[in-house]
C-alpha cells in the first residue's frame, strides 16, 4: 500500500548530529544541537531539578491521569513567570492556560486554536528566518504562512527597516510571530526601544500578536527580563498568545513541558476559551505527562529551590556569554581572522549565526570534524574552553582557503 509514498528529506538540524556521530575523529565539535552543554561539553540536569524530583518522589506520587489542560498548580505558576505579578489580565483571572507537550506543542494548540477561533485573518507573518520547525507546524496547524524581513545579511543584525515595512503592509487582522526573546536562528532581539514600535504598529496594524518564549532566562540570565516583550505588549494593551517551554530553563528537554497561553477580556470570556482549548487537545493527545509538569511545579512553587533556579539559569546564560566573548576575542585579536566579528558578541542566547556560507560549513565539516547547520547558525553552548580554540582556528582556516 505504501508504494507510492515519497521519501522525505531529512531533518536538517537533527541530521547534522547523525553526521557527528559518525565522525570518529577525537576533535569533533557538533554545534548543531539546540541543547546546553556543561563546561565539559556533557548535557547538563539542573540541581534544582534533581532536588525537585527528590521532593516529590518522597511522596509517592501516583501514575493518574492529568486533567486535558494539565497540571492547574504548575499553568498557575507558568503564567505568573510568564506575564509578571503586575500583570493586569492575570490579576482579573483572564488569563486562559493550558499545559502542553513542551514549546512545539503550545505553538500547535494556539496554531490550531487561531486556525479554528481567531476571526480575522488566517494568515501569520514569521520572521525570515525564524526556527525551522516553525513553518510546518503552523501549516499543518491550518494556517497561511507568510514572512516578515527579519534578518540583515550586510550587518549580521536586525533588519529593522525591513520588519517595519513588512508589518505595516500585512493585512489589518494578520497574526503576527515574534520570538519573544533568544531569536532562533539568528540571536538577534529587538532593543527595548525597537520592540515599542513594534507593538505600535501591531496595534496600527490591528495585528494578533504570538509570542514563541522558548528561552526564558536563558537569554539574559534574567527571567524578568527575557520576559519584557511580553509584558510591555500586555501593558499596552494587547491580548497576546504565549508559548512557553521549560526545556531550555530547565534543562527538560525530554520531559516535554510547556504552556500555552492566551488573555482574554474577562473572566468569563476566560471561560469560553478553556473550554475550546479542551476540544482541541482532547482528540489530540487526551492529557498531558505529569512527571515533567511536577518538577517544574516543585521548583516554581518552592521559594528556596525557585532562587536556587534562577541561579543555575544564571550559571546557563553566563556560561554561553563568556564562550561569545572568548571566541570573538580569538577571532578578532589573536588571529585576526578576516571580517567583522562583533556580533558574536551581541546576539543572544543559545544560538549565533555566524555569518559563514553553506560552502564554508561543508569545509569545516569535511576538514575540521566541526557540524552546524549549513546556515551558519552555531550553538554556542557546544563550546568549551577545552575546544573553542580549536573551533575558532578552523573557522579562520576555512575562511582562508
Ligand atoms: N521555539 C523555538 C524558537 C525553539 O528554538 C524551540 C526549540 N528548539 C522551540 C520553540 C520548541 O522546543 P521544545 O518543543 O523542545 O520546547
Amino acid at each position: 500500500v505504501w508504494s507510492a509514498v515519497p521519501a522525505g528529506p531529512p531533518d536538517p538540524i537533527l541530521g547534522v548530529t547523525e553526521a557527528f556521530k559518525a565522525d570518529k575523529d577525537p576533535r569533533k565539535i557538533n554545534l548543531g544541537v539546540g541543547a546546553y552543554r556543561d563546561e565539559n561539553g556533557k548535557p547538563y540536569v539542573l540541581p534544582s531539578v534533581q532536588k525537585a524530583e527528590e521532593l516529590f518522589n518522597a511522596s509517592k506520587p501516583d501514575k493518574e491521569y492529568l486533567p486535558i489542560t494539565g497540571l492547574g498548580e504548575f499553568t498557575q505558576r507558568a503564567a505568573l513567570l510568564a506575564y509578571g505579578a503586575e500583570s493586569v489580565p492575570l490579576n482579573q483571572k483572564a488569563i486562559s492556560i493550558t499545559q502542553s507537550i513542551s514549546g512545539t506543542g503550545a505553538l500547535r494548540i494556539g496554531g490550531a486554536f487561531l486556525a479554528r477561533h481567531y476571526p480575522n485573518s488566517k494568515a501569520i507573518y514569521l520572521p525570515t528566518p525564524t526556527w525551522g520547525n516553525h513553518i510546518p507546524l503552523f501549516q499543518d496547524s491550518g494556517l497561511e504562512v507568510r514572512g516578515y524581513r527579519y534578518f540583515d545579511k550586510s550587518t549580521v543584525g536586525l533588519d529593522f527597516e525591513g520588519l517595519k515595512a513588512d508589518l505595516l503592509a500585512a493585512p489589518e487582522g494578520a497574526i503576527v510571530l515574534l520570538h519573544a526573546c533568544a531569536h532562533n536562528p539568528t540571536g538577534i532581539d529587538p532593543t527595548p526601544e525597537q520592540w515599542a514600535t513594534i507593538s505600535d504598529i501591531v496595534k496600527e496594524r490591528k495585528l494578533f500578536p504570538f509570542f514563541d518564549m522558548a528561552y526564558q532566562g536563558f537569554a539574559s540570565g534574567s527571567t524578568d527580563r527575557d520576559a519584557h516583550a511580553v509584558r510591555l505588549f500586555v501593558k499596552e494593551g494587547h491580548q497576546v498568545a504565549v508559548a512557553q517551554s521549560f526545556a531550555k530553563n530547565m534543562g527538560l528537554y525530554g520531559e516535554r513541558v510547556g504552556a500555552f497561553s492566551l488573555t482574554t477580556a474577562s473572566s468569563e470570556e476566560k471561560a469560553r476559551v478553556d473550554s475550546q482549548l479542551k476540544i482541541i487537545i482532547r482528540p489530540m493527545y487526551s492529557n498531558p505527562p505529569s512527571h515533567g509538569a511536577r518538577i517544574a511545579n516543585t521548583i516554581l512553587g518552592n521559594e528556596a529551590l525557585y532562587t536556587q533556579w534562577t541561579g543555575e539559569v544564571k550559571g546557563m546564560a553566563d556560561r554561553i556569554i563568556s564562550m561569545r566573548e572568548k571566541l570573538y576575542n580569538l577571532l578578532t585579536h589573536d588571529l585576526k581572522t578576516p571580517g567583522e566579528w562583533g556580533h558574536i558578541k551581541s546576539q543572544i542566547g543559545m544560538f549565533s549565526f555566524t555569518g559563514l556560507t553553506a560552502p564554508q560549513t561543508k569545509v569545516l565539516a569535511e576538514k575540521a570534524h566541526v557540524y552546524m547547520t549549513s546556515n551558519g547558525r552555531i550553538s554556542m553552548a557546544g563550546l568549551n574552553s577545552t575546544n573553542v580554540n580549536y573551533f575558532a582556528e578552523s573557522v579562520n582556516a576555512a575562511l582562508l582557503i
